[in-house]
């Protein structure tokens, strides 16, 4: 194999660590937002809960004025009545004061409805704030994980990129872009075996001399239709590109 075919294989593996390592490191930012969202989901959750409470509370309160309302109405009606002389004005009052028996009822039982509300509200407070307190110890832990992930990524790429540039450094100055320039377009799959006389990147049959020049290992060989460049290991069998 050419010399500088088998460097570029060597550098081939060395971008193709640096391309899963870039890709691991860009898995990080969505899994932290999966993890975020999580969390503020379980906040919301609460959050929402809470309010139900605080509404319910409010209701309460408010049907709980209501009736000191009815009943202060029906002390006041009563008074009239000892004061009056008059039947046609007691019966009135009479009438009035039995209108506020009736809303009073009508009031105690929207608060029993109220108060059977509000127990359910409060169990669903109880479990959103269970909810809540197992998702924050969870995703601060996922978090804190993440992040050392993404540090230890960090440091890795950063190694990975040091020992590619040293070695592409190593590499014939006239071959390096021509490689880079695949590399762009073609991925980590670059310098490719030719097997039974194919292309082992675009799988095209090759004419027989390009499989000979490969075998040959003098000069660099590209595929004539894909552009990869391409090697021979000893032992494929030359005599499958015919
Ligand atoms: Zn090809």
């Amino acid at each position: 194999m050419l010399e500088a075919v088998e460097k570029l294989l060597i550098l081939q593996d060395h971008d193709r660590r640096l391309l899963r390592l870039q890709a691991e490191l860009a898995n990080v930012e969505p899994q932290r937002r999966l993890v975020l969202q999580r969390r503020s989901s379980s906040e919301e959750a609460f959050e929402s809960a809470r309010q139900a409470v605080l509404h319910l509370e409010t209701e309460r309160k408010r049907l709980e004025l209501d009736t000191e309302a009815q009943k202060a109405l029906i002390i006041k009606y009563s008074a009239q009545q000892w004061q009056t002389r008059k039947n046609e004005e007691y019966k009135a009052l009479t009438h009035e004061i039995e209108g506020c028996q009736a809303a009073i009822r009508k009031l105690d039982d929207q608060q029993l409805e109220v108060m059977e509300r509000l127990e359910a509200a409060e169990r669903n407070v109880a479990a959103a704030t269970e909810e809540r307190r197992l998702a924050r110890a969870d995703t601060d832990a996922q978090i804190l994980q993440l992040a050392t992930t993404e540090t230890r990524l960090q440091k890795q790429l950063a190694d990975a990129q040091a020992t590619r540039s040293e070695f592409a450094a190593t590499v014939d100055p006239l071959l390096l872009p021509r490689y880079e320039r695949l590399l762009k377009t073609k991925g980590d799959k670059i310098i490719v075996s030719v097997e039974r006389g194919v292309c082992g990147g675009c799988h095209m049959k090759l004419a027989r001399q390009d499989v000979i020049n490969t075998q040959a290992g003098r000069d660099l060989v590209q595929c004539p239709n894909c552009g990869r460049i391409l090697y021979y290991l000893a032992g494929m069998d030359v005599k499958h590109a015919e």
